[in-house]
């Protein structure tokens, strides 16, 4: 859309602005006071009144000319991470937290997109619900929807994005289905009977029974999941024994286990109900006992397939056929929980490009972005946003 690209170009300095003061202040989860009054100032003073959800959550509403059509939310999280930054850029962090995640630059992104549609409420009949989330990084979207976000208007639907570093510059990733991971960390404590290394017969060798564990773990996606549904599970900490003549009493494994598709716990499909069946059996054949402690941390983000199909035909129109790609990614993302309510759309803006040194992954101290694709996450919200009310429900 001419109107709204010429628009997008005219606000590219005050985005890229926006964005540095953001990447500047970064503030932890549930804690992003700062951030959440900028929201609001920078909304207030577009002549919009906002709210405060789930403490430092920032939510306002905007109506077409016509407010009779449906509800859309669109999301952008606002947290930063407990990394210290090591990009050297002029507007670096200096307080020890850092946006090494892009939320700033999802941020900067929805209010000008914010503000592009204040401009253009003649283009979309019913109302937009804009909502600034805090804590994705640890789950806070649930937090505002248990504070009543998807209710008053009711929401019909929703939207949301994320810069990406894992694609180039000018690529947008869109895909029906699931594209991130839902995942659940555990923690197993093996306890056996220590004893002299000596008597090896004497004792319970937990070390021997969670090594058994480890690799028959490996087993779970081709033999007892179907290889066609994506799992990874990984060993992040092994821990046991005191002295090399020793045999100790209890060896600690902790990891994660992801997949890439949406179940519920007991289902014949469920790596992590084939996990717990799996470390019972391999302790009873080593003569130990597991204690099994597991914390589901996110949902996958399931993309619904209409809304999948209008944004790709948005997508299309920005970039070409040629830079639209189907994307997924074993990263949690906490937007899933929007799309277990309504029909929802999460895509990847591409963003790794040598020149800008943005080729860093997500979470990494030397994380950046190219801002030359700021623009482009606008005019994708935008237009996505249009060809939403466009379509009609
Ligand atoms: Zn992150
Ligand atoms: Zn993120």
């Amino acid at each position: 859309m001419e109107k709204i690209s010429t628009m997008v170009r005219e606000h590219k300095e005050e985005l890229i602005t926006l964005r540095r003061d953001f990447h500047a202040h970064p503030e932890l989860g549930f804690e992003e006071f700062r951030t959440a009054k900028v929201i609001e100032e920078y909304i207030q003073s577009l002549g919009l009144s906002t709210e405060r959800v789930a403490k430092t959550g920032v939510v306002a509403l905007l109506s077409g000319t016509d407010p009779s059509g449906p509800v859309l939310l669109m999301r952008a999280d606002i947290d930063a991470l407990p990394v210290k930054e090591e990009t050297g850029l002029p507007f670096l962090s200096t307080n020890g937290r850092m946006h090494a995640c892009g939320h700033d630059a999802h941020m900067a992104m929805m209010l000008t997109a914010l503000k592009i549609l204040s401009k253009n409420r003649d283009l979309f009949k019913g109302t937009i619900k804009f909502v600034f989330q805090p804590n994705e990084e640890v789950a806070g979207a649930q937090v505002m929807i248990d504070e009543g976000v998807l209710e008053n208007p009711k929401v019909d639907a929703a939207i949301g994005l994320h810069i990406w570093s894992p694609l180039p510059s000018g690529i947008i990733g869109i895909k029906s289905g699931a594209v991130t991971a839902s995942m659940d960390v555990f923690k197993i404590t093996i306890n056996g009977r220590g004893g002299h290394t000596g008597y090896p017969d004497s004792a319970k060798d937990p070390i021997i029974c969670a090594s058994n564990v480890i690799i028959a773990a490996q087993s779970i996606q081709t033999r007892f999941i179907n290889p066609m549904k994506p799992i990874s599970l990984m060993f992040g900490i092994m821990n046991g024994g005191t002295k090399n003549n020793i045999i100790p009493d209890s060896v600690v494994l902790e990891g994660s286990l992801r997949y890439l598709y949406s179940t519920k716990p007991g289902n014949e499909d469920h790596p992590t109900t084939k996990f717990i069946e799996l470390v019972n059996s391999v302790c009873a054949t080593f003569g130990c006992t597991a204690q099994i402690d597991i914390l589901h941390e996110n949902d996958a983000v399931v993309n619904n397939s209409s809304m999948a199909m209008l944004a790709q035909e948005v997508a299309v129109s920005l970039v070409g056929k040629e830079n639209v790609v189907e994307h997924a990614t074993m990263a949690g993302e906490d937007f899933a929980a929007f799309g277990e309510n309504v029909p929802a759309m999460f895509a990847f803006i591409g963003t790794a490009n040598e020149k800008a040194k943005s080729t860093y992954p997500h979470h990494n101290p030397k994380f950046t972005i190219d801002e030359e694709t700021l623009p482009l996450g606008v005019q994708y919200l935008v237009e996505t946003a249009i060809a939403y009310f466009k379509r009609g429900t």
